[in-house]
């Protein structure tokens, strides 16, 4: 979703946002009801990683990383079961809103506003110049990020401390 301002090579020699810490482990991603049915139906794919769930009559799931640590180190990260050795396994269809959206987030602030935030974690898209990401999605993202969420309520996170409010 980010194509046009997020270099496809710095990607390829980070993957940050497909391994997690502990304290990383509230944005492990949500697959949606499509994702998980298209997930089942790719005999290449585990779908028995999934851990399904209804929120608001609508199907997700996630999956459980918190025993998959081997140290005690707060650095230590556990990877995406779904991360390979070139990149995600995933296809447009299976993948979930989470990843194809970061390094932007919806959220909820404390009084209910619904935002677009950018995480202040992603190396390559910090780089750039704020006002040019808030130009980006103000014109190119916001009402399809906005009418998603809106769609899916659970795929909207509690706002933290930090995220650069874009939108
Ligand atoms: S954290 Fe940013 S630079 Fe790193 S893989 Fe994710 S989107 Fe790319
Ligand atoms: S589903 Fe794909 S893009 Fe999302 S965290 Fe896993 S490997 Fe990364």
């Amino acid at each position: 979703m980010l194509k046009e301002i997020l270099r496809k090579e710095d990607c390829a020699s980070c993957r940050f946002c497909c391994a997690f810490r502990r304290t990383s482990l509230w944005e492990t991603p949500i697959f949606t009801g499509e994702n998980i049915d298209a997930i089942r139906e790719n005999v290449d794919l585990d779908g028995s990683v999934l851990r399904e769930f209804t929120s608001d009559s609508q199907n997700y799931a996630t999956y459980d990383l918190s025993g998959k640590y081997l140290t005690d180190s707060p650095e230590e990260e556990a990877p995406c079961p779904y991360l390979g050795g070139r990149g995600c396994l995933l296809n447009d269809e299976e993948k979930p809103w989470d990843c194809k959206i970061w390094p932007l987030r919806v959220m909820r602030k404390a009084d209910g506003e619904i935002v677009i935030a950018l995480t202040p974690t992603c190396p390559s898209i910090n780089k750039l110049d704020i006002e040019t990401v808030k130009t980006f999605v103000r014109t190119k993202l916001q009402d399809d990020l906005f009418a998603y969420a809106a769609a899916h309520p659970y795929l909207i996170k509690e706002y933290k401390e930090g995220f650069f409010v874009l939108s």
